[in-house]
């Protein structure tokens, strides 16, 4: 999301005759030739988004506060970089005919569509429009967070207006068939359409609401274990444990802490994770730990062959979401994790879980309740918090709500969704920093996740019939070599949908996420 909202800078003049000069040659006319052209590209582009990414990485966890001003010119040059070398005249005319040949290998294929995708998308987006959003999202964060420290959504609404003119703005230009959503959607589920976002969300939701009556007429879980004493070098130490248990790669990645925890790639053997800790709350560094962890995994599985390739890294933020989903819900809040794990948290909090024994905390760890803040939701109300998002911008795009109205509109769907109503809009429609960010579109991929995790473990259930035994002993290994096998080694060469349907037999399907959820929170409140 932040890297598309870069401005495009002039290129340095010898970069720029570099690029003039190789427009000029001859372009050899042979399959091979011509994937030899593209392929120095490739690399070219994702070594330089990898140093890209290292800058990003060094400005959330160590850039000094002096240092900010330079770090954003340093990054909007590397970012108009890597715009004009993605849509330069030599790159349009190599995809243009690569996509008309027969081409060797699925890698190739796939390096053809994505580069051709890119090419065109960009392309599409006049250098103006792209300095116009980086300017406004500059002037829009500072804005919601003082909005939201203020609770005063007023603040915020002229910029939600503009950011959603400019979004609907995009959308015309990208393209779209049936909605304009479509064309925002596609940027982070790439071939994902509203339409099919919408029939998933709506039977997803009928299930969830059901499941939350339910829940909420049997008595509540105690959890209040969690929120004792918890020193950080503690959850530290264990928490790289647990890591390095899943299968992280030490010599293949670090682990830092940070405000906002993500997970980056730096390099085909460098993927950087952050957390951050909480001394009176369990969940929040080793969960999240956990959670980035999953996302790690991903990139380091990636076959090597495809390593600072267009073809590295995760092929939409939905299947990357579910293989953080997987590790830290389906696994790690899963019983037999539980029962590995209790006696290493009770040896490493003696005082704080020396007297909780391992069915109350697995209910503990499972509890669920509605809450305002989409981050700190349970795994069952999660989605409701999305389908909310995802209907306001729906409606935003089509013009049928107004961004002053937001509030109003969040506010009534969350009460039916939840049955409690946000006591404040920072605890309602300004919570999250994506719509400041100009990122309308990309709420869903966080519920795809959830729905594909579902999915494959269903599958991997089949496959490794014994996983709760191996996971009672702490050997992830077989889980891990399967995500490898069927997900991770293929990078970017399958679209999400060809990936699901080759690992599952099916398209996306809300049933195996509303039966998983059905049967775990089934048993853990005696529904
Ligand atoms: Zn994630």
């Amino acid at each position: 999301m932040s890297n598309s909202a870069k401005p495009a800078r002039q290129l340095p003049g010898c970069f720029f005759l570099l690029l003039a000069s190789c427009c000029q040659i001859m372009v050899p006319q042979s399959t091979d030739s011509l994937l030899h052209e593209l392929r120095q590209i490739d690399h070219k582009i994702h070594r330089l988004s990898d140093i890209r990414a290292t800058l990003e990485w060094d400005q959330e966890t160590n850039l000094p506060s002096g240092g900010v001003d330079e770090r954003s010119e340093q990054l909007a040059l590397l970012g108009g970089m890597i715009h004009d070398l993605q849509t330069s005249p030599l790159l349009g005319t190599l995809v243009t005919s690569l996509a008309e040949m027969t081409l060797p290998t699925d890698e190739d294929r796939a390096m053809v569509r994505l580069h051709r995708r890119e090419y065109d998308r960009a392309s599409k987006l006049p250098k103006e429009l792209v300095e116009r959003q980086a300017r406004l999202v500059g002037q829009s964060q500072p804005l919601w967070a003082q909005a939201r420290k203020e609770n005063n959504f007023a603040k915020f609404a002229p910029y939600l207006a503009q950011l959603v003119d400019l979004a609907r703005e995009k959308a015309e230009l990208i393209g779209y068939i049936d909605h304009p959503y479509d064309a925002l959607l596609d940027e982070y589920e790439p071939g994902t359409t509203s339409a099919e976002v919408k029939a998933v969300f709506d039977g997803l939701e009928a299930g969830v609401a059901d499941l939350v009556r339910k829940i909420a007429a049997r008595p509540q879980v105690r959890n209040d274990f969690l929120t004792r004493n918890f020193p950080r070098d503690v959850q530290e130490r264990v928490g790289r444990q647990v890591a390095g248990d899943l299968g992280f790669d030490w010599s293949a990645g670090r682990l830092d802490v940070t405000t906002h925890p993500f997970c980056t790639t730096l390099g085909p053997r460098d993927v950087r994770i952050t957390t951050r800790y909480d001394e009176s709350f369990f969940n929040m560094a080793l969960y999240g730990i956990i959670h980035e962890t999953g996302h790690a995994l991903y990139e380091q599985g990636v076959d090597a062959k495809l390593g600072s390739t267009i073809l590295a890294g995760g092929t939409s933020l939905g299947i990357h979401e579910s293989q953080s989903r997987f590790w830290e819900n389906f696994i790690g809040r899963s019983k037999p994790f539980v029962d590995r794990y209790l006696p290493v948290f009770q040896k490493a909090y003696p005082q704080s879980l020396g007297d909780v024994d391992a069915t109350a905390f697995y209910r503990g760890v499972n509890k669920v309740e509605p809450s305002f803040i989409r981050v700190e939701a349970d795994e069952v109300t999660y989605s409701l918090h999305i389908i909310l998002r995802f209907r306001l911008e729906m409606a935003l795009l089509e013009g049928s709500l107004k961004a002053e109205d937001v509030p109003q509109a969040w506010n009534a769907l969350f009460t039916k969704l939840f049955g409690v109503t946000p006591p404040d809009d920072a605890q309602g429609c300004l919570q999250d920093v994506h719509w400041a960010m100009g990122g309308l579109g990309y709420f869903p991929t966080y519920t795809l996740g959830n729905l594909y995790a579902a999915q494959f473990f269903l599958v991997l259930k089949k496959d490794v019939p014994n996983w709760e035994t191996l996971v009672r002993q702490g050997d992830f290994a077989p889980l891990l070599a399967w995500m490898r096998t069927n997900l991770h080694r293929h990078g970017r060469i399958y679209t999400a949908g060809e990936l699901c349907k080759r690992v599952t037999g099916r398209s996306l399907d809300p049933q195996p996420f509303l039966e998983y959820l059905n049967t775990k929170y089934g048993a853990v409140y005696g529904l």
